[in-house]
């Protein structure tokens, strides 16, 4: 017997559900691409792009997914041999940093685990030793989809201030643009990417990259530029240039409508929404870790992302109850993946979320774990209802 029927959630950290304006508007046919409607839109995408990296900076689009993105920081920024700093705390910071060993940059990983954020203590103490000021960028993720975890950006450029150093700072918010607070300039973030199809509501295929004025100096002088990243053919005159080429028309229709959705409901309400459905999936998730079953992947409450929450399971497989939400609930949790894969679910609530499909999926999470025999603390969607109802 099944009870999927109905609409589908979506609840995976990526790519999110994909709201029905902005499935709508990709429907159309194309534009011409040197003139006319075309060079509105893509207006209306790079300043769009800026309010939501609280940027003054250039903003840049790039038919890529957030892999792209990696390279398009690396490639325009630095010149082959240049060293960079990743700061580890799960999977994703470390994938940029692979990338940028095949690019011929030499990398060196600040060493992190799966469950604590990236320590500013440990970012200062390194970059101190630096005195010859070989390091050239500090690459980390502000949330890592990996472990959950959600990073302290501005405690880590403080850190890198206090010990002096003026490494380009580049961050990563493909999990936490459009879902968690983010301030590029305040923040003093050299280099930032994200992606479409996460808290930015959009089909994937999208990247984005937003640089600021240290960015573009060191610009000047980077040796591993490609042709369809690089920057300075983007700031040529015409509209192709902003592409290198034609634009990815549907998927910019699309995410133009994403962001005024976004404008609509205003920055800060989207933050604000994301935090109370993160904290209401928090609390269901320590009523049911009461049983010592499972627990949270990320161990200080305070780290834990509003943009999705990674749960480990002690010695129990996961797959039957994802295979039980999905296939019977019709509502697709994500799994572990790296080091924690087959180990624990990743319950994503980012981007085009409500309170309809949080609670919808605790409750399915919970009928699972119920007819799947896992042992959980009863009343975990009760405490996530208890906790909205005090807190709106
Ligand atoms: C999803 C993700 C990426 C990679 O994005 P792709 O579009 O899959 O290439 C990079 N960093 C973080 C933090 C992510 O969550």
């Amino acid at each position: 017997m099944t009870l999927r029927n109905g609409k589908e959630f979506l609840m995976i950290p990526g790519p999110t559900n994909v709201p029905d304006e902005v499935l709508r508007a990709m429907h159309r046919p194309p534009l011409e691409i040197y003139d006319g409607p075309l060079v509105a839109t893509t207006e209306y995408c790079l300043a769009g792009l800026k309010k939501i990296f609280q940027t003054t900076g250039n903003t840049y689009i790039y038919a890529a997914n957030g892999h792209g993105a990696w390279d398009v920081a690396l490639s325009n920024t630095l010149c082959g041999g240049d060293k960079v700093l990743v700061l580890s705390s799960g999977r994703f910071a470390v994938g940029w940093g692979e990338a940028a060993e095949l690019m011929g940059l030499e990398v060196e990983y600040l060493p992190g685990d799966w469950s604590t954020p990236v320590d500013p203590a440990a970012v200062k103490a390194r970059l101190a030793e630096d005195t010859a000021k070989e390091i050239k960028a500090v690459l980390v993720v502000q949330v890592d989809t990996a472990s959950g975890v959600w990073n302290d950006i501005k405690a880590i450029r403080e850190a890198m201030e206090e010990a002096k150093h003026d490494a380009l700072y580049m961050v990563d918010t493909m999990a936490s643009l459009g879902c968690v607070e983010f301030k590029m300039d305040d923040w003093g973030v050299d280099v930032c990417v994200t992606g479409s199809q996460k808290g930015l509501m959009s089909s994937p295929g999208l990247a984005f990259v937003a640089a600021n004025s240290r960015a573009l100096e060191a610009h000047e002088s980077a040796d591993l530029r490609v042709n369809y990243f690089d920057w300075t053919f983007r700031h040529g005159p015409e509209h192709y240039n902003k592409y290198c080429g034609t634009p990815p028309e549907h998927l910019l229709f699309g995410f133009k409508k994403a962001l005024e959705l976004i404008e609509e409901e205003g920055l800060e309400n989207v933050w604000k929404r994301h935090s109370l459905l993160a904290e209401a999936t928090r609390q269901a998730v320590a009523t049911w870790s009461q049983s010592g079953a499972l627990d949270f992947n990320i161990t200080d409450p305070d780290y834990r992302s509003n943009s999705l929450t990674v749960v480990r399971f002690k010695d129990i497989d996961p797959a039957p109850l994802r295979a039980f939400t999905r296939e019977v609930c019709g509502v697709s949790i994500g799994g572990t993946i790296g080091d924690l894969s087959g180990k624990g679910l990743r319950i994503a609530h980012m981007g085009h979320v409500n309170a309809v499909m949080v609670l919808g999926t605790l409750s399915a999470i919970e009928l699972g774990l119920k007819t799947c025999g896992i042992p959980h603390g009863a009343g975990g969607v009760q405490a996530a209802i208890d906790y909205l109802a005090q807190a709106l």
